[in-house]
């Protein structure tokens, strides 16, 4: 028999999800008739937009046809229409990317998970804590060793990967232009390379905090940005994201010269993936459309407002808490610092509103806790009314 990848034997088992249906069943058998409210779930629940079913429709409608057949994708790297509209899209706020940096794949996580395959297996790797999980798994089955740090550590390894998320999962923070500024800094004095996850960028209101780490000085030179349709136009079943790697980022090769990352990041694509569907790319230009970004902003405009509201009681009761202007995500302090555990436990049987324990992300998540504004906004109200009962 072959031998396994010793590797994922150092992975942790991932029970967060597990342990949280676990007891969620457990719940629902002894009392059948709950009306459990779910927000701990990092998973749209508005549908996409018409504009965006519409084109979708129209390019299966061309698929359907011998004329305008398409096959696979000759690049692999994304129609260039597509490519275009990204561009263009971060041109609206202010960001210089061209088209031919841009790589369309089927969505962050993929990316983020398989862009750790194009450096050594003793690249050191800083993730900051609490962290999507994707940072500190990928990196461990390629054998590598994670550090982590805070999210204003501003201290990036030497000749190193650093990971930073901006609005984060799951705290809801998001750097400022100076913050960010410090990362990019640190990065250029110590030689490594930043991963930056912007998934969330859309739900950025405040016009301190950039949308994009290109938006800073010299990133161009130590920055790669991976991003998603998922959290911005409801992408989450259908599958498309982005990832920019400007021509200017290196990589150390063994003969002491410098490649492109881009060079290396094209070959791996090349050999393991075949892109991303003709119709789900005709669906995703559409979202950079005006009308598409009318109707996708409303969609965030309504996940919003329930953070609002959420943040509303927060302050009320005198909870403190991150996130949440920024961000989906609202992350804060368990009552009476209680274990995160012990607080689900207690959201649970108390006021039947599922969310998730901060442990879950990293040891800084102990005593914090994760709800999300994906909902309605009645049952956003009504689980903050039983959420204010229980304190
Ligand atoms: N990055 C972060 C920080 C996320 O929270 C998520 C999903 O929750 C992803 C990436 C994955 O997004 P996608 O659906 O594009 O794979």
């Amino acid at each position: 028999m072959p031998k396994l990848n010793q590797n994922f034997l150092n992975l942790k088992q991932n029970y967060l999800f597990i342990e949280i249906s676990k007891r969620v069943n457990e719940f629902k058998q002894a009392n059948p008739d709950a009306d459990l409210i779910r927000m701990g779930i990092g998973d749209v629940t508005l549908p996409l937009s018409p504009s965006v079913v519409e084109a979708g429709k129209k390019a299966f409608d061309e698929m359907g046809v011998k004329e305008t057949f398409r096959g696979y994708e000759d690049s692999g790297r994304g129609y260039d229409f597509l490519r275009d509209a990204v561009s263009g899209y971060y041109k609206s706020f202010g960001a210089d990317v061209p088209a031919d940096e841009i790589f369309i794949s089927d969505g962050a996580k993929s990316d983020s998970g398989n862009i750790s395959d194009i450096f050594a297996s003793d690249c050191p790797v800083t993730v900051t804590d609490p962290a999507y999980p994707v940072y500190v798994d990928s990196n461990i089955m390629g054998g590598r060793k994670v550090t982590l740090t805070d999210f204003d550590s501003y201290d990036a390894p030497q000749n190193g990967i650093v990971y930073l998320c901006s609005p984060n999962n799951p705290t809801g923070e998001a750097y400022t232009l100076e913050q960010l500024q410090k990362w990019v800094d640190s990065a250029l004095k110590n030689n490594s390379v930043i991963i930056y996850d912007a998934a969330y960028e859309a739900f950025i209101t405040e016009s301190d905090k950039p949308r994009s780490i290109f938006l800073t000085a010299n990133s161009r030179k130590c920055a790669i940005e991976i991003c998603s349709l998922s959290k911005t136009a409801g992408f989450t079943g259908t599958r498309c994201g982005y990832t920019v790697i400007p021509k200017e980022v290196m990589l150390d090769a063994p003969d002491g010269l410098k490649t492109p990352l881009i060079n290396l990041w094209s070959r791996r694509q090349g050999s393991k993936f075949n892109g991303v569907s003709y119709p789900v790319q005709r669906a995703a230009e559409a979202v950079f459309t005006d009308e598409g970004q009318r109707q996708t902003r409303e969609a965030i405009r309504a996940y919003q407002e329930n953070a609002e509201i959420i943040m509303n009681t927060f302050r009320d009761c005198g909870v403190e808490f991150t996130g949440g202007v920024n961000s989906p995500y609202i992350w804060f302090v368990c009552p009476n610092n209680m274990n995160s555990w012990d607080f689900f436990d207690l959201l649970l049987t108390k006021a039947n509103v599922v969310g998730t324990p901060g442990e879950g992300f990293g040891k800084n998540g102990k005593n914090r806790f994760r709800l999300t504004s994906f909902n309605t906004k009645e049952n956003t109200l009504e689980a903050m009314k039983r959420f204010k009962n229980i304190l």
